[in-house]
């Protein structure tokens, strides 16, 4: 088959692959000697285990075939691709096939990364693939619903600004009510304060709880604080897409607010791919330098208790809690040690899970898992691993600082029927605070 028999949206793909690759890609790409470590690292790897095509690395070489052929520095794929196992793409059929490796078969967890004695990174470059599909319009429709959505209207949950206002005067009125307090709203668009507060637009659609409890933490700590009437949204759906334009825009929209609003820091909800992607990945995506702190909520929380900014009461959490580690925020941000801290300073009875920290499985709703309904089946398939370890630990409830999480748990707690319940931290401080009430101003 010659160039011209190949299609116009595989040409795209790989003239694209070559301005995409760098040399953490190259590095990848190359490194690989199919020692096999990675295989049990996998979750999909486990739950299937006579299926040799979910193995990082044979997943991994779907990908390298056509590298190996077009863009190999000695370029023995072009030469000799019998030797190298090289071979290229024609049509938009094997662009399909692609896209169900790239996104069905990989939550982009990067446990295989870790346990690759070669460095490979596979989540790297699947990440790259998913971008090459979606650049030429091959995508789960999910997929391109959500990234629609945060190129549109600004958040990837499709939320209207009057809605996400209203949410917040809401959630203000109730905190007024809770607290005996007119002074207790959730200031917005304030100028100049310390912390611009972000979140995921799951919490105003499905969660507003937590963000009154965020605004009652902040209240408790006499925080200068505001959350911003626009680029509030510190998701980016780029990250699981691998469209570094949609990452980049949705970044800057966050960083561009919080500098015309003069903040000292971003803080960013728990959300482990909303944090991985504001704080880590987003300036290279914007290619800015971002003048503005930028840190998680879990840290914010645990240095107000740490400093003696708000007092807890821990004996107010009565459950038992195990704690599952958010692939990005763990493994992919170093947020291990944190969020452990936080937790057993707001609960009496927490039990930790095996494996923890960067060697945890993923909740399996990573990478955009949960958009992608056409792959739900192998995903819950896959999940067996995360139940199985969820079981284990004996907890009521299991406590991530992931948004993303908190739905690819729930959904795995509804399928292998554990009965455990999921929440977040804030919900835990919240609930161990201890607010003084003022007592009024006597008259005499
Ligand atoms: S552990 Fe690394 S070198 Fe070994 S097969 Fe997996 S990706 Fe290749
Ligand atoms: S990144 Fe995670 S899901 Fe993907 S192959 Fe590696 S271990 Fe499996």
């Amino acid at each position: 088959m010659t160039t011209s028999t190949r299609s116009h949206k595989v040409q795209k793909v790989l003239e694209r692959m070559g301005k995409k690759l760098n040399r953490q890609m190259f590095g990848s790409l190359v490194a690989c000697v199919h020692c096999g470590m990675c295989t049990e690292a996998c979750h999909y790897v486990l739950a299937n285990p006579d299926d040799p095509t979910y193995a990082p690395a044979y997943k991994a070489d779907r990908i390298r075939k056509f590298f190996r052929r077009h863009y190999d520095g000695l370029n023995l794929g072009r030469f000799f691709p019998w030797w190298v196992k090289a071979r290229s793409l024609y049509t938009d059929e094997e662009l399909e096939e692609l896209k169900d490796i790239v996104f069905g078969k990989c939550t982009n967890c990067r446990r295989c990364s870790v346990n690759c004695p070669m460095g490979v990174d596979y989540a790297t470059f699947n990440r790259m693939a998913r971008g090459l599909l979606v650049s030429v319009g091959i995508m789960p429709e999910g997929v391109a619903h959500v990234s629609k959505d945060q190129w549109e209207i600004g958040n990837q949950m499709g939320v209207l600004k009057e809605d996400y206002l209203e949410t917040l005067e809401w959630m203000s009125e109730e905190l007024q009510d809770e607290l005996g307090d007119p002074n207790a709203a959730i200031p917005i668009d304030k100028k100049n304060v310390e912390i611009m507060y972000t979140i995921n637009p799951r919490e105003v659609k499905y969660d507003p709880r937590s963000i009154a409890d965020a605004a009652k933490i902040f209240y408790a700590a006499q925080e200068s604080w505001m959350m911003p009437s626009e680029g509030w949204d510190m998701t980016n759906f780029g990250l699981f897409s691998g469209d570094d334009d949609l990452g980049g825009a949705v970044a800057r929209r966050v960083y561009e607010k919080a500098v015309e609003l003069g903040v000292k820091k971003i803080v960013m909800s728990e959300c482990g791919h909303g944090y991985r992607s504001t704080r880590c990945e987003g300036p290279n995506w914007a290619k800015t330098d971002v003048a503005v702190e930028m840190e998680s909520s879990v840290l914010t929380m645990l240095r107000y208790v740490k400093e003696g900014r708000i007092k807890v009461d821990k004996t107010r959490n009565t459950e038992s809690y195990t704690f599952h580690d958010s692939c990005n925020n763990a493994r992919s941000c170093g947020l291990f040690e944190e969020p452990r801290e936080l937790l057993n300073l707001v609960v009496s009875d927490f039990r930790e899970m095996y494996p923890n920290r960067a060697e945890n499985f993923c909740c399996t709703g990573g990478g955009g898992a949960m958009s992608m309904s056409e792959y739900t089946p192998e995903r819950l398939k896959s999940g067996k691993i995360k139940a199985e370890q969820l079981k284990a630990t004996g907890a009521d409830t299991v406590v991530t600082s992931c948004h993303n999480c908190v739905d690819g748990l729930t959904d795995l707690i509804k399928h292998y029927e554990l009965g455990i319940k999921v929440t977040q931290l804030v919900t835990l401080v919240a609930n161990a605070l201890v607010i003084e009430k003022k007592e009024p101003a006597s008259k005499e």
